[in-house]
């Protein structure tokens, strides 16, 4: 979605992160916008995802991963950077959020960093292992923002941190220049390329993603994919399987620091705000059951049936790559990997925890198939 306006909350004019987007995108009209309560609603969701509003961060900045009980949470932390961006997922959950129009930037980044070495200095030791890309898409104004050079030099006395950086675009740019940086990991959202084209609207294709990821590698950073959310559909298994074999064709295993697994699930509140806003989307007629999360997902038969099967692709490439499930249940972990995390083995944070450990130089963690063979 292109960005058509900007809107800008008083008091925030003269932040640096406000006059460098202004610098950047000085063709745009602009309004300022006092009290945020006085901001106009807007008239759809085409016009909020098409504008920026520049605000000031209120609320809590570093959140625990809305993890639901009876689901296995990696635990890490989200850092709240924004919301809603100009990509326009038709299966997005923020497009049920109206009370958080536009796609909102914090601009105070002094503030911000304040509350991050707050935060860090209040958990000495610990591996904290943060994203930005629950609300918005880590990287997607970037290259306006610039954000992600002022984090990676705010990160570099920080041993202790690792974010990761979740995206859907190309947007790398800003992370290029330098040696790269060990607390960041640069991850990507995978599916085929028909699913990429018609419910991703405004990504990038799924080899443009796989080109920026090998300069990432070729820079030195570590990696992050994620086949989330997976689709089941006439033809599933073999566009997967290519998609698998595609990433494997251009990015070295060692060089993938995790791969995750969530199949799609949504709140029920999403259903008619897909079928207005995106009357092709055929997946949203398939069967699905309430779980105990209240969202809808596919039978549990058939999201092990496929995660076993990319599972299995996965490991014909031949290396052992941490692999995790995003928000499934004991059962299914069973199932499928032949353990539990947490019982008799490391839980998911821990063992998440301990990669970040072996990814900066110590003692290797446990593998996926090491696991199994302990839970028995
Ligand atoms: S990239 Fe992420 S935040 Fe942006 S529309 Fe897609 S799912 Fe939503």
């Amino acid at each position: 979605m292109p960005i058509n306006k900007i809107l800008i909350e008083k008091g925030t004019e003269d932040a640096p992160l406000t006059r460098r987007i202004l610098e950047a995108l000085p063709h745009l009209p602009v309004a300022g916008v006092e009290p945020e309560s006085a901001l106009p609603p807007p008239e759809s969701l085409a016009e909020s995802k098409s504008t920026l509003f520049l605000t000031r961060f209120k609320g809590e900045l570093i959140k625990p991963c809305p993890g639901t009980k009876d689901y296995i949470c990696c635990g890490y932390r989200i850092l709240h950077i924004g919301s809603n961006c100009p990509v326009d997922c038709s299966y997005c959950i923020l497009q049920a959020y109206f009370n958080q129009p536009f796609i909102r930037l914090f601009v105070n980044t002094e503030e911000i960093f304040f509350k991050l070495k707050t935060f860090v200095d209040s958990h000495p030791g610990e591996i904290i292992r943060l994203g930005t890309g629950e609300f918005t898409d880590s990287l997607a104004l970037d290259h306006w923002t610039g954000f992600s050079t002022l984090l990676i030099q705010e990160l570099a006395s920080y041993p202790n941190v690792l974010v990761e950086l979740k995206t859907k675009t190309t947007v790398i740019q800003n992370l290029l220049p330098g040696a790269p940086s060990k607390n960041i990991l640069i991850a990507w959202s995978l599916n085929p390329q028909e699913i990429v084209r018609k419910e991703e609207r405004g990504a990038a294709s799924l080899s443009e993603r796989l080109e920026a990821a090998v300069i990432c590698q070729e820079k030195g950073y570590r990696l992050g994919f994620h086949f989330d959310p997976l689709f089941f559909f006439q033809g599933w298994e073999e566009a997967y399987q290519q998609t698998v074999r595609l990433l494997f064709s251009k990015i070295s295993a060692e060089k993938i620091a995790w791969i995750s697994l969530g199949c799609f699930r949504f709140m029920p509140a999403l259903k008619s705000i897909i079928q207005h806003r995106h009357p092709k989307a055929e997946y949203i007629y398939q069967e699905f059951i309430p779980a105990l999360d209240n969202k809808m997902r596919y039978p549990q038969i058939k999201r092990v049936e496929i995660y076993q099967k990319l599972l299995g692709w996965l490991r014909e490439s031949g290396k052992e790559i941490p692999v995790y499930l995003c928000m499934e249940n004991p059962s299914v972990w069973k199932k499928v990997f032949g353990f539990i995390p947490g019982v008799e083995v490391p839980t998911l944070k821990e063992m998440l925890d301990q990669r970040v450990k072996e990814l900066w130089g110590g003692k290797a963690s446990l593998k996926n198939s090491e696991l199994e063979v302990r839970s028995k």
